[in-house]
């Protein structure tokens, strides 16, 4: 479980994540939704600690992360940045290694993890193998920064906006193989995007953030049903 309590974040003046109180129960798929500067991926890298948090507390499993070292806290936890991020210069197979091999998993152990996420993902091993990430098409890459998240087995997996900017069929295929992997491994996953059509096909719980503060939280139903105010209801009536 992730708890956050009257979180707060500043830069200079501003408070770009404003008394932000979530709770996200173990193996949730709970989706972080706002517009574009609402402090979604501020909220993430908070919950990893790649960034600080001015007031508030942050717990996972009951611990307070600020008593945690920061490695162990990001060892339980795989993380699909906004940009991907895969490193230029490794094929694709060592990008998906990079945690389990830092944790100085056995490489046979290493390469049959690899096997095992290039079957869950369906890439194709021998590009896995061979390529380098610019020889790879956007989707692809994305694939392969989820593959790199779950490479390690993490308990809780944060993504931002992991399917961002894809052409909308390999969108919806990556969206049905990630809610496919959340059924199979009840991982816990919280997901950032501004796209609310992805929030209601995805969440179990969504929570509607808006320059920095919590809207609504609730179940796919209850925001369809009840939106709490016009901000909701006009953000829900863009999806379809
Ligand atoms: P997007 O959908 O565009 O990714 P977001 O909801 O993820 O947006 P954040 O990246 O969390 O938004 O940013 C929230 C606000 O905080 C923005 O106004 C941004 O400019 C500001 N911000 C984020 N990081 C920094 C930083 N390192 N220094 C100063 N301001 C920052
Ligand atoms: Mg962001």
């Amino acid at each position: 479980m992730i708890e956050l309590t009257r979180v707060t974040k500043r830069y200079g003046d501003k408070a770009v994540v404003d008394d932000l109180s979530l709770t996200v129960a173990r193996g949730a798929f709970f989706v972080l939704v706002g517009p574009s500067g609402s402090g979604k991926s501020t909220t993430l890298k908070m919950i990893n600690r790649l960034v600080g948090i001015d007031a508030g507390a942050i717990a996972v499993d009951g611990r307070n992360v600020r008593d945690m070292p920061a490695e162990a806290l990001r060892r339980g936890m795989g993380y699909v940045i906004q940009s991907i991020g895969l490193f230029p210069h490794w094929t694709v197979a060592d990008n998906i290694a990079t945690v389990p091999r830092l944790l100085r998993w056995p490489e046979a152990r290493v390469r049959a993890r690899v096997a095992e996420l290039i079957a869950l993902l369906q890439l194709d091993a021998a590009e896995v193998a061979r390529k380098y990430p610019h020889e790879l098409s956007g989707g692809q890459q994305q694939r392969i920064g989820v593959a790199r998240a779950l490479a390690a087995d993490p308990g809780i997996v944060l993504m931002d906006e992991p399917f961002g900017a894809l052409d909308p069929i390999t969108r919806d295929a990556l969206q049905g193989e990630i809610a496919r992997i959340h059924a199979a491994t009840e991982k816990t996953i919280v997901f950032v995007t501004h796209d609310m059509d992805e929030a209601l096909r995805l969440g179990t719980e969504i929570a509607i953030l808006d320059q920095g503060r919590l809207v609504q939280c609730g179940s796919p139903a209850d925001i369809l049903r009840s939106p709490a105010n016009d901000f909701v209801r006009t953000f829900v009536g863009g999806a379809d």
